[in-house]
């Protein structure tokens, strides 16, 4: 099957999310990195160190993100303007997906997947990114997932069924799978959260015998420790990863966009699905964060997704690291 980069250029969005796979949109992807220049950035893969843990940042694409009816308890007025005292547009933004990979205790080791080719038609590129930092998929030996939603597994398993890591060990917070694996959950469960249920069995039907369900407070694998974060979804997890002095903590998706939520915390997205206790949660992360001037990384903030959380009298800021060569 050939796609070339002018008929892609050509194609409307909605024909490209019809019809392009994911290793047709890598396949695109290549095909424009080889021009002089062209429609796209450099493979989004971003490398740091804490103590002796090397964390990559993988970027799984972006996908436009409407403000309308998507955060419950503001003024959409406000919320057009949070954006625009942001620099986006005040129509919406693009929600960008960042992954990390861990190279821990002689491990390669996943917090979450991404889109696979599950996601809207911008997204997708995970893999490309992963193996243009120099991974294998077969090298990976541990994924630990967050949350249950999509965009955080769906990279697990390519629609036509085939799992994407076959070496590794999946560890699931406990609490998502008693939630989503729940027949009478499923059943009870409004309209728009089904699909979501069916996607969670899609994903781990296969393995479901193999996966290890974890704890909030458990070592998972050397360094990295679950922290109860619950509220987006029901067993959300957020990780401190430490090694000798230094600690990054991955909030996973206690905050989107941090030019709404970190700035707006008391904000509620429409796909927290319990909006009071995403709300605490996203507090206390934060507060954390600022009070001991920890590195964060944010699932969803622009790429590379990593930096601090400066406190802004009750409300955040966040401040992007300062980028470097070398790693430090
Ligand atoms: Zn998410």
């Amino acid at each position: 099957m050939s796609f070339t980069r002018r008929a892609m250029l050509a194609a409307t969005p909605t024909v490209a999310a019809a019809t392009m796979t994911n290793q047709v949109f890598a396949q695109a992807q290549s095909t424009a990195s080889a021009a002089a220049s062209g429609s796209r950035q450099a493979p989004g893969f971003y490398r740091f160190k804490v103590g002796d843990i090397e964390v990559t940042a993988i970027n799984d694409g972006v996908a436009p993100r409407s403000v309308e009816g998507f955060i419950r308890n503001a003024d959409i007025n406000d919320v057009k303007k949070a954006l625009r005292d942001a620099f986006l547009p005040e129509t919406g933004y693009q929600n960008s997906y960042t992954t990390l990979v861990l190279q821990t205790g002689g491990r390669t080791v996943l917090i979450d997947t991404g889109n696979g080719d599950s996601g809207p038609p911008t997204t997708g590129l995970w893999m490309a990114n992963f193996r243009a930092a120099g991974f294998d998929p077969a090298q990976v030996s541990t994924i630990i997932i967050s949350h249950f939603h999509g965009d955080h597994i769906n990279g697990m398993r390519l629609k036509d069924g085939t799992a994407v890591f076959p070496n590794a060990e999946v560890m699931v917070p406990a609490a998502e799978w008693t939630f989503w694996m729940d027949d009478a959950k499923m059943a009870q469960a409004p309209e728009g959260l089904k699909p979501g249920f069916n996607n969670v069995r899609r994903v781990f039907a296969p393995i479901a015998k193999d996966v290890k369900q974890y704890e909030a407070g458990k070592e998972l694998v050397p360094g990295v420790t679950a922290v109860a974060a619950f509220g987006h979804s029901p067993g959300h997890m957020a990780f401190t990863i430490a090694s000798g002095n230094s600690r990054l903590m991955m909030m996973s998706d206690a905050t989107n966009h941090p030019a709404l939520f970190v700035k707006n915390p008391d904000w509620s997205a429409v796909f927290d699905q319990d909006a009071d206790m995403a709300r605490a949660t996203r507090r206390k992360l934060l507060d954390m964060a600022a009070s001991e001037r920890v590195q964060v990384s944010l699932y969803h903030a622009p790429f590379p997704a990593t930096g601090h959380i400066a406190r802004d009298g009750a409300s955040y800021e966040f401040v992007p690291v300062q980028w470097t060569p070398m790693l430090l």
